[in-house]
């Protein structure tokens, strides 16, 4: 099952909206990798992790067919992560979607509140029920594919996650906005074989920690993995998440983390589970 990287930049996307720096302009001269747009990721045609702003933007681009969605995992209630108005458009009148086609959206309890109403309507009128996440607590996608939520350091006083994704024996962890796990996160992952690691660097070469992480806490989180013996011998590690104040673009950032065997994501990759 192929999982697509939709989106690899942070909240302002790269080039950021409105930013005039160097680093944005470069980006905006020499495209390619260098556009990130907002981040989630699509696995198959039913799961879905995050809905933010550039939902739209990515169906365009890689052709998806969200009306197949069955799982809408979502991480936290950050706007670059969930843009609500975009589920309005499952309401009668604005699609042809079977009443019965119910999408099932996973969340926090802040997620639920940005949900629970949608431009004055409740989500069973968008074709849409909610379960609220526990962390740690695994959910059966079907298919053969279980999703867990792992605790993140990220939103304050909200329980923002990231999502283990498993099928046919081999685990994917979604790691982007993540800061430095909880120890809770680092047992759950001590114990198990991770084959692919998506893991974020918004900060780039400043410094991370709390809330996230920049380039030396990337290759810090390999190497504790690597002291659990949480990684397979063949695991590959991806780091995304990217914002335009880091100021390095694509190519400087696959040289530096290639002696760490860290690669860089971009929009539009795509890894198998
Ligand atoms: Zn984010
Ligand atoms: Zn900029
Ligand atoms: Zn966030």
């Amino acid at each position: 099952m192929t999982l697509t990287v939709l989106g690899t930049a942070a909240a302002e996307g790269w080039p950021a909206l409105w930013c005039p720096c160097e680093a944005c302009a470069q980006a905006r001269r020499l495209g390619g990798p260098n556009i990130r747009r907002r981040c989630a990721y699509q696995l198959g045609e039913r799961i879905h992790i995050d809905f933010g702003p550039d939902s739209f933007a990515q169906m365009v681009e890689f052709g998806l067919d969200y009306s197949l969605m069955e799982h809408l995992l979502i991480t936290h209630s950050h706007a670059d992560h969930l843009c609500p108005q975009e589920l309005n458009y499952r309401r009668a009148g604005f699609t042809d979607l079977p009443e019965d086609q119910v999408l099932t959206i996973y969340g926090n309890d802040a997620v639920w509140e940005q949900l629970r109403e949608i431009d004055g309507h409740p989500l069973a009128d968008c074709r849409a029920r909610f379960e609220r996440i526990t962390p740690f607590e695994s959910i059966d996608l079907g298919e053969g594919v279980v999703a867990t939520p792992v605790l993140a350091d990220h939103a304050g006083d909200e329980e923002a996650v990231n999502y283990l994704l498993e099928r046919e024996g081999r685990t994917l962890l979604q790691g982007n906005d993540t800061g430095w796990w909880p120890e809770e996160t680092w047992d759950a992952l001590g114990r198990r074989v991770l084959d692919v690691v998506i893991i974020e660097c918004t900060y780039g070469p400043r410094a991370g920690g709390r809330h996230h992480l920049g380039m030396r806490e990337v290759i810090e989180v390999r190497e504790e993995l690597e002291r659990l013996g949480a990684l397979a011998p063949d695991a590959r590690m991806i780091t995304t998440h990217f914002s335009h104040n880091g100021g390095w673009l694509h190519e400087r950032l696959v040289e530096h983390f290639a002696p760490h065997r860290i690669e860089v994501a971009y929009d539009g990759m795509q890894l198998e589970l």
